[in-house]
Formats: structure tokens, sequence, C-alpha cells
């Protein structure tokens, strides 16, 4: 084998590299089109060493079969890419390049042997089959990665027309067989198609990779019950939305706990009791804006963020919420049942410089106090001010009235 080979087989091992990381992405998170990026690296790998094989004289597969399997690369690469990028691939479209592809190749092989005309129809077809998944993915691109992608995508399918056509018009510009270098011609589509594929493949990595742990960033502040903010993402989108704002612009908390929920779990089980917490999300969900921040803050109790309105109006929109799920009817499992449920609010509106977590105090108070009051309804911060000095007043005339007939019976 002579050196240039040797330096050929750079190429196999490179895609087999790609392959492997891409099998790892879909280890990961199994995708269809991440799989089929794996496996057009490994068939990759495959083209390229049976190719240098071939040319080598060492083992003969067959010079249709090496372009076969160059062209099956091209359509899974294809095919992933636009799995990837559009959810859907033109199957029938690549099922008809590929078969129309091959047959050409295969005839003009067997015709005129190794020549131009060959190597443009396995060039041209490649790219053709190429090219199919770059229209697919047009506008599909939406990162500024997927679009690195994207280009680098364009650049690797215009090579596939480019590539030929240079080397034609440095060897002279004439179709004759005498200036057809075909060691050239090969060293040249492994340089080149070695190189975009490498490009290709780490942007492609690096897309994968960043959708995974956005997921996994996301996933982490998400509740999988209600499929709203857990605690701790509920914490950390409103205390950035709270930085965001003036200390005196108006933003309030909505606290809400379901009503005897244990009993709700002992009578129904916890599956049902699931169910119940998932409709309250999705009510919070549904009331939910761009200023209105709600999540799952405990095991039935959820939080809203109301920013902008002043405290009457958060408390309309707790009485709102409160309305709301009192009239949500929720199937009980296996029989034709429907139940109803309530739950206690409490709301409280921020002071300038307040804690958000000093927010969320003042309304579990409130929250409370609407506990404390029979459940199913809503307090605010001024209605635990109001009991508290309730409380006070009626202690100071228990303490007058005590006194009083203590002086009597003296
Ligand atoms: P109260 O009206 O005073 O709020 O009474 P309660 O029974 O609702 O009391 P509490 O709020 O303390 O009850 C919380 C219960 O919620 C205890 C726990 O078994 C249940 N719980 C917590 N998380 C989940 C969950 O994810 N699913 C289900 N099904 N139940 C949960
Ligand atoms: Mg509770
Ligand atoms: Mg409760």
């Amino acid at each position: 084998m002579s050196a240039e080979a040797y330096f050929q087989l750079m190429n196999p091992l490179v895609f087999l590299l790609f392959a492997a990381g891409f099998f790892t992405v879909n280890a990961v998170r199994p995708s269809r089109a991440v799989l089929l990026l794996a496996i057009s690296y490994l068939t990759g790998a495959a083209a390229f060493t049976s190719d240098i094989l071939e040319q080598a004289g060492i083992i003969s597969f067959g010079i249709i079969v090496v372009g076969s399997i160059y062209a099956i690369t091209a359509t899974l690469a294809s095919a992933g890419l636009a799995l990837y990028y559009r959810g859907t691939a033109p199957w029938r479209l690549y099922a008809a390049a590929f078969v129309i592809h091959v047959f050409l190749y295969s005839w003009s092989f067997n015709s005129l042997g190794a020549g131009w005309t060959s190597s443009f129809i396995a060039n041209f077809g490649c790219g053709i089959i190429f090219t199919i998944g770059l229209v697919a993915i047009r506008g599909h691109t939406p990162r500024k990665i997927d679009k690195l992608v994207f280009w680098l995508y364009a650049i690797s399918c215009f090579q596939g027309f480019a590539r030929p056509l240079v080397m034609l018009y440095a060897s002279g510009g004439s179709l004759s067989p005498e200036n057809f270098d075909q060691a050239l011609f090969i060293v040249m589509l492994h340089f080149v198609v070695g190189a975009c594929a490498v490009m290709l493949g780490m942007a492609l990595l690096v897309a994968c990779s960043t959708e995974i742990i956005e997921d996994l960033r996301v996933s982490s502040v998400t509740d999988r019950l209600s499929g709203i903010y857990n605690r701790r993402g509920f914490e950390d989108v409103a205390e950035a939305a709270l930085r965001n704002r003036r200390d005196n612009d108006f933003a309030a908390v909505i606290l809400a706990d379901i009503d005897h929920f244990k009993k709700v779990n002992d009578t129904h089980g916890h599956a049902y009791g699931d169910m119940v917490i998932a409709e309250l999300g999705a009510l919070f969900t549904e009331y939910a804006d761009r200023d209105r921040i709600a999540g799952r803050i405990g095991g039935e109790e959820f939080a809203m963020l109301v920013m902008g309105e002043p405290l009457h109006a958060a408390k309309e929109l707790a009485e709102a919420l409160r309305g709301d799920f009192a009239e949500i009817n929720i199937d009980a499992a296996n029989t034709d049942d429907a139940d109803n449920f309530t739950a206690s609010f409490g709301v409280a509106l921020r002071q300038p410089g307040e804690s958000l977590l000093s927010l969320i105090a003042r309304a579990d108070e409130a929250l409370y106090l609407s506990k404390a009051l029979g459940r199913n309804r809503v307090s605010c911060e001024t209605d635990v001010q109001v009991e508290k000095l309730r409380s006070a007043a009626s202690a100071h005339q228990r303490r007058q009235y005590r006194d009083g007939l203590s002086a009597a019976r003296a």
C-alpha cells in the first residue's frame, strides 16, 4: 500500500470516532435521527475503507459496491439531518434518488469504465441526495449552532458538485480519458469529504449536546406532574423577575393549598391525588403569562408571582383561581363518580425591598388564616392584620372582664 493510502486511512478512523460520538448521544437521549447519523458515519467509514482497499488492490469489492456504500452514506446522513431538524424525511424521494443514482453509476461504469463520466455521476448523484436534506431543513434551524450546521451542510453539498468541476478545469477542461487522473480524484475526494464530514459532525455533536443540556436544565426546574416550574424553578425565575423590577413596582404572591388533601389520597388513592394536583397545576398554567409566574412549590401547594397589579387585583385573581378549581369535576378511577375539590388561598403584596421568601412567608400566613376560617377561601395580608387586632382586642376584653370579676370577688 502506498504512503498516501495510509494517510487516507485517517478518514475511516475519524468517521468511526464520530459514529461513536453519535451512538453515545443516542444512548443518552434516544432519537431516530441521531441513530441514522451514527449509522451514516459508520457506513462512511466502511465506504472509505473499501475504497482504499479496492484502489490498493488488496480486496476487490467491485467499484459499484463501493459507490453504493457512498450513496448509502449520503442517503442516511441526509435523512438523519432532515429527521433531526424537520421531524420527517422524504423517504420516497430518497429511495427514488438512490435507485436512479446506483443505476446510472453502474451503467456508466459498466459501459465506459472509470473516467470523468462515472466519477461525475458518482459525485453529482451523492450531491443531489445530500441536497434533498438541505432543502428539507431550510427554515428549520432556529439556534445559532443550527444555522452553523446548515451552512456547513450547504458547503458539504456544494463540494459534491464543485470538486469534480474544479478537477476537470485543473486538468485542462476537456473530458478526454487521458487527462483523468483517478488517483488524484480519489485523494481529493477523501480529503475534501473528510474535512466536510469532520466540520459538520463537530457542529452537529455540539447541537445535539446543547439540546441535551437544555433539556436537563428545563427538567431540573420543571415539575413532572403539573408541567409548571418546581420550587427551585419558581424561586429562580421569580427572583430574577423581581430583580428586574423597581422596588416600588407592584408585585404580589398568591399561595394555594388543596384542602383536606390527605383525605383525598386516603379515599381515592395516590394516583387520583396526583390527578387533582395536575388539575390545579393546569389551572395555574392557564392563568400564568409574562407577568404572572406560576410554580408548584410543595406537595399540593402552588404559588403565583403577580407583577404590576395591586393587592385587590391579585386577590381577584386568587378568587378566580379558587372558583374555577372548585368547579372542576375530576373523574374517580374505575367508577362513574366525579368529585370536586377546594383549595385555600393566601395573598400578600411585596413591601419595598422585600425578598421573595419573606413575601411568600407572609402569603403563607394569609393562607393559614383561610384554613383557620374554614378553607375554600382567599385571605390577604390585610385580613391577617385585622384578625391579629381582633384577637388582641378580645384578649384585652377578656383580661378586663377577668380583672373585673376578681375585683368584684375581693
Ligand atoms: P389542609 O386542608 O389543612 O391543607 O389539609 P391537608 O390534608 O391537605 O394537609 P396537608 O396540606 O398537610 O397535606 C399534604 C398531603 O399531600 C400530604 C401528602 O400525603 C400529600 N402529598 C404531597 N405530595 C403529593 C403528591 O405528589 N401526590 C399525592 N397524591 N399526594 C401528595
Ligand atoms: Mg399542604
Ligand atoms: Mg392541604
